[in-house]
């Protein structure tokens, strides 16, 4: 653009060129070259005030959104200066080129223009989403829950650690037994009582064989761990100190001592010389360490098929301390599990001698422990999944 001593400059060129000009053909070429340099003022000037405008735009344009505006209304394909480019072509000749250019410039100076607006959009943005979504200091904090074994798994591993310290091992086997395993080799003939379709839950036999009980099948859910004494005693010889925890059905309605699934763990002791007063002392032992040293045990006559002499084992209530109260009953003892030495038939069908060996074993409810050890009334409360009730072990 021109400034104002240019002009006073070309003004005086002008004046000379027309006092030289010889004749009228050479100031006609003049005056139209004089209007030509006027336009063409015209039209950069127009072009420059556009370009103000639009950078001023740029500059304005809070968001990526309004900065696209900016862009459409510019470059766009109706854009301004992109009709003003497409209108050059109108202009006569030697305007032509000059505005050509200049216009072009000016296109090449918005785009700069808008590029780095829109990375200084782009940054701030990003930094406001991240704003947006970080941790407020002021804020109080957030506990986080944390999870807690279920109070089974937990009483389960106490009873697994007393054990373990008493030199046993843990033996794993089947839910899913056969009736061999689950009641024939434990010495319950298929007569037996425990064996009927009410007490055990049956597994069809789809393979068509004919069944040797009275239930649907020869294959059931496993009413004991028991069965894993059968598997260990056949695979290991003596001798042989084990428990085998596991989940053991019954077709039990639930109620406050009763529930049709639950957590059984087994022990089995079979070595030369074991008298019942090992079976006693293990006992007494394991008591004392579960459920304190002030509880004191006691063994009843009972009668399990595969141990001889058997007995129901009692501790001495937690609540009364054995003077009797509701949660024993009033009878100052509580029942806990029940005992026995290794029946010498049991021996018989995994080929071990029982003049040579002998052993004991027990079976205790895992549930039922733990509502004896917490004074919880109820063997539901366990498996209902209350979380009041849960979290406080
Ligand atoms: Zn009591």
């Amino acid at each position: 653009m021109a400034g104002t001593d240019e002009i006073l400059v070309l003004k005086a060129k002008i004046q000379e060129l027309l006092e030289k000009a010889e004749n009228a053909q050479v100031l006609e070429r003049l005056k139209a070259e004089i209007l030509e340099f006027i336009s063409s003022e015209e039209n950069q000037q127009a072009i420059a005030a556009l370009r103000a405008e639009f950078l001023a735009a740029i500059s304005r344009a809070k968001d990526s959104h309004t900065l696209d505006q900016v862009r459409i209304d510019a470059l766009g394909k109706s854009g301004i200066i992109t009709s003003y480019l497409g209108s050059i072509g109108k202009l006569p000749p030697p305007q032509r080129a000059f505005v050509g250019k200049t216009a072009n410039e000016i296109r090449a100076h918005i785009e700069e223009a808008l590029e780095a607006r829109r990375l200084e959009l782009a940054a701030s943005e990003l930094t406001a989403a991240i704003d947006a979504r970080a941790v407020d200091i002021t804020l109080p904090g957030r506990a986080q829950q944390m999870g807690t074994r279920h109070l089974i798994s937990r009483i389960n591993d106490e009873i697994a650690e007393i054990f373990l310290g008493l030199g046993y091992s843990v033996a794993q086997g089947p839910e899913v037994e056969t009736d061999y395993y689950n009641f024939e080799a434990l010495n319950a003939p298929p007569d037996h009582p425990s064996r009927g379709l009410a007490d055990t839950f049956y597994v069809r036999d789809l393979s068509g064989a004919a069944s040797a009980v009275a239930g649907e099948s020869d294959v059931l859910l496993r009413t004991q761990t028991s069965g894993v004494q059968v598997h260990v005693m056949e695979q290991q010889k003596p001798p042989i100190y084990i428990i085998a925890p596991g989940k053991v059905y019954r077709r039990d309605v639930a109620d406050p001592s009763h529930l049709p699934q639950f957590t059984q763990v087994e022990g089995l002791a079979v070595d030369k010389g074991i008298t019942f007063g090992d079976l006693k002392g293990t006992i007494e032992y394991f008591c004392k360490q579960m459920f304190g040293q002030d509880r004191k045990t006691r063994l009843r006559a009972h009668y399990f098929p595969f141990t001889e002499p058997s007995a129901e084992v009692d501790v001495s209530c937690g609540i009364c301390g054995g003077e009797g109260c509701r949660f024993c009953k009033g009878t100052g003892w509580l029942e806990i599990m029940g005992c026995g030495m290794v029946d010498p038939n049991v021996f018989g069908y995994v080929g071990i001698d029982p003049e040579v060996y002998s052993g004991f074993a027990f079976g205790m409810g895992v549930e039922r422990i733990a509502c004896l050890k917490y004074n919880v009334p109820d063997l539901r409360m366990l498996v209902e999944g209350d979380m009041r009730f849960l979290r406080q072990f």
